[in-house]
Parts: structure tokens; sequence; C-alpha cells
């Protein structure tokens, strides 16, 4: 796409729409603008060799609603007969995804938001599929083989191929393709407006400022994760001190201009996305690394804090239902941190981020020297939480990684509801996590045509927002698969209803 390299370049480039952010989200609602013919110019804080935003870091996981094999063949064309013959994709419906959009989130998401998001699932993954990103099972992350077969469990069926930097480099070669402008270093940090509409932005071009005016502006442009004095005054205390898993320009000035622009604030302020990650990361993503700190096979183990002591239930559902809950449980833990246990039992069912060189992990033949190597816990402690444990397991029970297998613990103070197996085969294996904050749940109000409403309910003219700056979806927890699908449907719908604005206000 043609890059503006210098300030002249921008202030004569005279777009329709600006774009503010590059990550997915921005650059959905840039192909949709521009396929309607709008002239967009995309504006990125990152320098190019860190575009993308959060959306680089990601693994792909990407949750549509689908009724069968049909619906995942529209999308995903090239399965070979074989592949076909070894996976059970069942279905995931409407109404499934809403239950889970419901549950999840203790029934606050917004309903109109997560219809709009949900219906258009499907849509979307086909709309980007159809602009080069290509998309493929996720076997082995949601799907386990038993019995020779492939089967999926929680409606997550594909995941886009090669994550996060796949995703992005198709996108980028669409938006080339279309000639989407783009200026990187250039970070925006005011709406322009007169008598209440929205007419353009201040900026900075490598450090020199200046002003454009549009006919339109979507912010895509993140939310306030990356901002650990936000983290701190919106999460509450501590959250200052959680690791970033992603970018570290998302520092929350998309929302701070959007409501100085006087947007309503909207959705779980308090509330984020956050996991248990490798405490030994960097404080902001590596994406040399992308997401691979993260560790979320804990149902098949158990987690520990530094007492010793289990402090959640680690198989109350599939990791997608908690894992993005569980990272902030390890923050209000002595230290911020928590181990993961596992024996060789388990070792097959972990994800491949276990086993990068970058790992913080202990081994051992016995669980008492295992003990001795868990940095900062309590030895003692640790082997009564285990033996304790192992002697609570049903070990009638069958062990069934692909359901919610009902092998529980009893008696505990905290039950394991789910493939609780003993921890009793060498050799075991530990992994030392911290809170990874992944992104953050408050937002501005938009319509479900993603225009920005104010603060009395009204619009205001000329403000179109999508991706992590929507707010009202999620509260208290999240599906995991749906960020990019949001950032995908809105930042779609945010295209199109920019140029129906210019169009109605010529
Ligand atoms: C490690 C990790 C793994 C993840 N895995 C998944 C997954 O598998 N599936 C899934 O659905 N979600 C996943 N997510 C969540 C997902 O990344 C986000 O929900 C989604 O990518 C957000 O997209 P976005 O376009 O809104 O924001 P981003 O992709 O973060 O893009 C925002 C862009 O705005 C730019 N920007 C910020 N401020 C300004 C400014 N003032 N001016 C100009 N530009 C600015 C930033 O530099 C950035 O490029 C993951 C996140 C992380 C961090």
């Amino acid at each position: 796409m043609p890059q503006l390299n210098d300030l002249s370049e921008i202030l004569s480039y005279s777009p329709d729409i600006i774009v503010v952010g590059a990550g997915n989200a921005a650059l959905c609602a840039a192909i949709s603008a521009r396929e309607k013919g709008a002239k967009v110019l995309i504006c990125e804080a990152a320098p190019e060799n860190e575009k993308g935003g959060n959306s680089h870091f990601t693994g792909g996981a990407f949750r549509f609603a689908y009724s069968g094999v049909d619906d995942i063949l529209d999308i995903y064309p090239d399965i070979s007969p074989e592949e076909l013959k070894n996976i059970d994709f069942g279905s995931y419906s409407v109404d499934q995804y809403f239950d889970d959009m419901f549950e999840l989130t203790q029934y606050r998401t917004d309903a109109d938001l997560c219809e709009t998001l949900i219906r258009n699932s499907h849509a979307s993954a086909k709309w980007i599929s159809e602009r080069g990103v290509k998309l493929q099972p996720g076997l082995g992350r949601q799907a386990y083989k038993i019995d020779g077969k492939f089967k999926f469990w929680g409606g997550l069926a594909l995941h886009i191929w090669g994550g996060g930097p796949e995703l992005l480099k198709a996108l980028y070669a669409t938006a080339e393709k279309l000639e989407i402008a783009i200026a990187y270093e250039t970070p925006v940090n005011q709406l322009l407006m007169q008598d209440q509409r929205v007419t353009g932005i201040k900026a900075s071009h490598k450090q020199q400022s200046f002003d454009l005016n549009c006919k339109a502006v979507i912010l895509a442009c993140g939310s306030f994760e990356s901002n650990p004095e936000m983290r701190a005054r919106y999460l509450g205390p501590g959250w200052d001190l959680a690791k970033v898993r992603g970018t570290k320009y998302n520092m929350g000035a998309g929302l701070n201009m959007a409501l100085a622009a006087g947007a309503m604030p909207y959705g779980n302020w308090s509330g984020c996305h956050s996991v248990a990650w490798d405490v030994n990361a960097p404080p902001y993503g590596d994406l040399s690394i992308g997401d691979q700190f993260q560790k979320h096979n804990y149902p098949y183990g158990v987690i520990v804090n530094l007492d010793g002591e289990r402090y959640v239930d680690e198989g109350l559902n599939f990791h997608s239902h908690t894992y993005a809950k569980y990272g902030g449980e390890i923050l209000k833990q002595p230290g911020m941190q928590a181990w993961q246990i596992f024996d060789a039992k388990s070792t097959s069912l972990l994800r491949s981020e276990y086993f990068i060189r970058r790992t913080t992990k202990a081994e051992a033949n016995s669980l008492e020297e295992l003990a001795e190597k868990l940095d900062g816990v309590n030895p003692r402690k640790f082997l009564q939480t285990i033996k304790a444990f192992n002697e609570a397991c049903d070990t009638s029970a069958q062990f069934n990684p692909n359901v919610l297998d009902g092998k529980a613990t009893h008696g505990l103070t905290i039950d394991k509801t789910n493939w609780a197996c003993p921890i009793d085969t060498p050799p075991f294996h530990a992994y030392h996590v911290t809170t990874g904050v992944t992104f953050t749940f408050g937002g501005v109000k938009v319509t479900t045509k993603a225009q920005v409403e104010n603060i009395f309910g009204g619009l205001i003219p000329g403000l179109f927002a999508a991706g992590e700056m929507v707010g009202g979806l999620f509260y208290h927890n999240y599906a995991s698969g749906t960020g990019l699908m949001s950032g995908a449907t809105f930042g779609r719908i945010a295209g199109s209803s920019a140029v129906e604005f210019m169009g109605a206000n010529q």
C-alpha cells in the first residue's frame, strides 16, 4: 500500500476517511471502506517493523457460528477428504455462541452488540477468507484425537493459519492492492470537531505535529492494556505490575480522545482479559515469541501459589472458558505468581508453548525433588496439597479431554470438577507463571453500525469505532477467539457505515 513517508505527503493526501491504528480491526475497516469507494488513510503510531498491534501477537483463534461441516467448507474449501474423515467438527450454533457469551459475561454482554457479533460471525470469517486470510482446523488446541478421530469441543473449529503474522500479511497485501495509504510513526492524539461533529485529526508524524481534515474517522487503536497508569486506575491496585502480552502502543489514546470528544464510556472498565504467562517474559510482547509465553493447559494438572496451595478449580470448564479470568486470579496470589504442575500422564496433552526454550520450568523424578525446585513455594505445604489432591481424585471415572468428563475430586476446600487425575507418575514437570494482560474490556458505546454514541445517547457524527475500543461486549470473562472476530465484524461494519455517512453528508 502506498506508504506516506513524510509530512508533506500526508498533508497533501486529502483522505475521505482516516482509520486510526493498523491492527486487525483497522485493516478490516480500511478495506471495507475502500471497497465501497472511499479514499482511506491509515495512521499508525508504531514504526513499520512493529506494525499490527495486538493482532500481530495472536495465535489466530477465530470464533464463528456454524451449523455443520458445509459451513466449514464454505470457509475452508481446501480440506482433503482424508482430513474430513478424521475430524468431527460437530456444530457451533448461533444459540450456543449466545449461551457462551451470556454465561461468560454473567449475562451482561450488550444484547444488540453481541447479536451483531454472533449473527455476522460466519459472514466475517468468509469475508476475511475471501481477502486472502487462510484458515485451518485448530487440531490439538481445540480437539484431541480419541479413537482415531479429532472431535471439536468448544466452537473454535478454524484458526487463522499462521496466527497473527499471517493474518496481517494477508490483510496488508489486500490493503496494498486496494491502494490504501498508511503513515507509520503517526500517533493520533485528538479529534478535530466542528459543531459537535468530527472533522479530522490532530496527530504527529515522526514528532512533527499536524492537523488533517477528513469526512469520517474510524478509531481502531486498541484499549489501554499497555498503559500501567490506566491499568492501575481502572483495573485496580497491582495491575500496573502485570506483564503485557502484546503491543506497547495501546496506551488508551483512542479511548481518551473519544471521551474528550464526548463519547459514552461503556462496558467493564474495571475488567480485562489476562492469562497465565511465563514469569520471566519481558514487560511487553516479543514478536519473536508471539503468544508462546501463555500456559493454558492447567485443566490437566493443578495450580499452586507460593504458599503451596491450590486457589482455583483448574477443571471448572474447558480452558477457553476460564483462561481469560484465571490470569487475574494469579495477581491476587502472594508475589503475583503461581506454578502449574503436571505429571507424565498429561505431557502429550500440553500445547507447543510448554516446550519452547524460553519457558521457566522445573522437572523432577519425585514430588519431593520437585518441591525443592519450585522457586518461592513452601515445599512442605506443596507436598501436603498434592497428597490431599491425589487422595481426593475419583479413580473410577474415565478421563476424556474432549468432554467435561466429570472426573472430579471430592472433599477438598476447592474441588477440581473435571479431568482430576492424581499427580503420581514421574517425571513431574512444573511451569512458573504470572499475570499477562491481553486487553482491557472498557470501551466506548457504539451502535450496531459502529457509530460512536455520545454521553447523552445521541451520535457523534463522523466518528466510528471497532476492535478493542468497542465497549459492552466482554464483562468479567471472554470466549477465546472473539477478539479477532469482534475486530473483523465491527471493523467491516465501521468501514461501510463511514462510507454511508459520507454519502449522506456530501
Ligand atoms: C498474545 C495475544 C494473543 C491473542 N490471541 C488471540 C486469538 O488467538 N484470537 C483472538 O480472537 N484474539 C486474540 N487476542 C486478542 C486480540 O489480539 C485482540 O482482541 C485484537 O487483535 C484487537 O484488535 P484491534 O485491531 O482492536 O487492536 P490492535 O491489533 O492492538 O491494533 C491497534 C493498533 O492501534 C495502534 N495505535 C494505538 N494507539 C494509537 C494512536 N494514538 N494513533 C495511531 N495508532 C495507534 C497500535 O499501534 C496498533 O497497531 C490475543 C492478544 C494477544 C496480546
